[in-house]
């Protein structure tokens, strides 16, 4: 029996041994965390469980091409998911507006605040009611959906291919002319570079109920995976860092643990962060044209500054997310942040005791900003994590006044402490961003010159996302099997 080592208990690292033990290889996975997950991930502190990972994850529905794959993965049949009514409420300058996942309520609260834009929203909410027949086998590389994709596509292929070439700010201000309303639909997709198709896209998964999320939090979800990989016969190894990938003529032929084991394998799959990979495991010798492009001028999605909050009071009556536009910006290396919100997690009993909650919020910021106070002033680095803190709950405190002394516990997470704990180049949560350049566009699994080694995982895809790194552990061992005719 081959035996495959698989580097990261992450999502796409837990999938790729499921599939593995399915068809009969013999696989481990080497972590270097004490936890599966990567970044799909919760921590407890005191009574409250806090989780900046899983929102919403597309296909955790029956009839999406998507839902073989939970169900493979035992995922469907151990989670339950919570479909909201209400995607999140957005504020600006006092006027609010709520984001209905039924496209029909939307419609009519987007008519209803901005009579003058009728012409732009309905051309709008029609191509989301469009799209929302949309349902291409996702279950390749997003925006890749090989020939049977494509022909299922066709009747969508005019808008597919412009709103794949333009990106969401260029796409919403053809649109609209009320700044409003730009401003507040730029909060739903927060990135303005994002391909235009990202505007569409997840308001029609979440009419169709394709995009729940997961109870019981992140960490849970990738334990459920962990559980299915162990019960199928695969062992992870946790606080097991992985150094070298051991090569002997072309060929991988195990890892190196930091402790300085040899851990031998017929073939060795990495699933975790790309650049280390590439260039500390593998000494960046095999490299392609593409991937040289995609690690010199990188487009990462931004990094984040994530604050979790265990209050006790109870947020339960509210929409789970708000969005608000504050009236001073919150300064962070200089950098003016104007908006602010939070995801409470009441629907979600696994998070706070009864009558408490917690909040949570993520800033977009500078990864290279905390790295350099991490390394350089450490003292600094903590005093910036409590002035960010300290100004976010002054901020909650003008909209629920006496909040403060209602906070029982407090935790900042720094775009290092991503790095830190996942491994994940500066801090990027997910990987690749998509942009109108490189949606659809995938990097190599195997490499120039070597072979019996393959990657996976948000690094090989623009993207990212739980799904499409399940559905990578899938295609990836579908392909190995192929080559080994077995
Ligand atoms: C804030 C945030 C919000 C998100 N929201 C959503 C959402 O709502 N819906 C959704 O679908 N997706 C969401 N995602 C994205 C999704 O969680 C990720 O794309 C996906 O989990 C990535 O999985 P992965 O296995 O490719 O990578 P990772 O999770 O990074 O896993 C890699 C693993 O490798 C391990 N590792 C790294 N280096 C080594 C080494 N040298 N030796 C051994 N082990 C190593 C790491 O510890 C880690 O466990 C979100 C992510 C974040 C962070």
């Amino acid at each position: 029996m081959k035996k495959i080592v698989i580097i990261g208990a992450g999502i796409a690292g837990l999938s790729t041994g499921c599939y593995a033990q399915m068809n009969n290889f013999q696989s481990e996975i080497y972590e270097m965390h004490s936890n599966p997950g990567g970044v799909c991930t919760s921590w407890k502190r005191g009574d409250y469980l806090f989780d900046h990972c899983l929102h919403w994850v597309i296909g955790s529905n029956r009839g999406t091409s998507l839902y073989p794959i939970f169900k493979e993965l035992g995922i469907a049949d151990s989670i339950d998911f919570f479909y909201t009514d209400k995607f999140r409420v957005i504020s600006v300058n006092g006027q609010s507006m709520t984001v209905y996942t039924d496209i029909n309520k939307f419609e009519a609260e987007l008519l209803h605040l901005f009579p003058e834009e009728k012409k732009g929203i309905k051309k709008y909410i029609n191509l989301v009611k469009k799209y929302t027949k949309f349902n291409p086998p996702m279950d390749g590389d997003f925006g890749n959906f090989g020939i049977t994709g494509f022909i299922k596509l066709l009747p969508f292929m005019p808008s597919f291919m412009r709103l794949k070439r333009i990106t969401v700010e260029e796409y919403l201000n053809n649109l609209f002319n009320n700044n409003v309303l730009k401003e507040i639909l730029y909060r739903i997709f927060p990135v303005k570079k994002l391909p235009a198709l990202m505007a569409v896209m997840p308001l029609s998964f979440m009419h169709r109920e394709e995009a729940g999320y997961p109870l019981g939090g992140s960490l849970n979800f990738a334990q459920k995976i962990e559980r299915k990989y162990t019960e199928l016969g695969g062992k992870v190894h946790y606080k097991c860092r992985v150094k070298k990938i051991i090569i002997r003529n072309s060929c991988a032929i195990g890892i190196e643990l930091d402790n300085g084991n040899f851990i031998p394998a017929d073939i060795v799959i990495s699933a975790c962060d790309g650049r280390t990979t590439l260039f500390e495991m593998l000494e960046g010798k095999y490299l392609t044209k593409k991937i040289k492009r995609f690690y010199r001028k990188p487009h990462l999605w931004p990094p984040i500054l994530s604050i979790s909050l265990g209050i006790k009071r109870d947020f339960s009556s509210m929409s789970e997310i708000k969005d608000f536009k504050l009236n001073e910006p919150i300064l962070v290396n200089g950098k003016e942040i104007w908006w602010s919100g939070f995801f409470h997690y009441c629907h979600d009993s696994h998070f706070a005791p009864k009558g408490k909650s917690v909040l949570q919020t993520q800033i977009e910021t500078d990864y290279f900003y905390w790295k350099q106070l991490y390394e350089k002033d450490r003292d600094r680095y903590y005093y910036e994590k409590e002035r960010v803190l300290k100004i976010y709950i002054r901020i909650l405190e003008d909209i629920f006044p006496g909040i403060k002394d209602d906070i029982e516990v407090t935790d900042v997470a720094t775009p290092v402490t991503w790095e830190r704990y996942t491994g994940n180049w500066q801090g990027s949560y997910e990987g690749w961003m998509p942009t109108i350049e490189t949606f659809g566009v995938t990097l190599p699994k195997k490499l120039p010159g070597l072979r019996h080694f393959y990657m996976t995982g948000q690094w090989v895809f623009p993207g990212g996302g739980v799904p499409m790194c399940m559905a990578q552990g899938k295609n990836l061992i579908q392909q190995i099997v192929k080559e080994r005719k077995r």
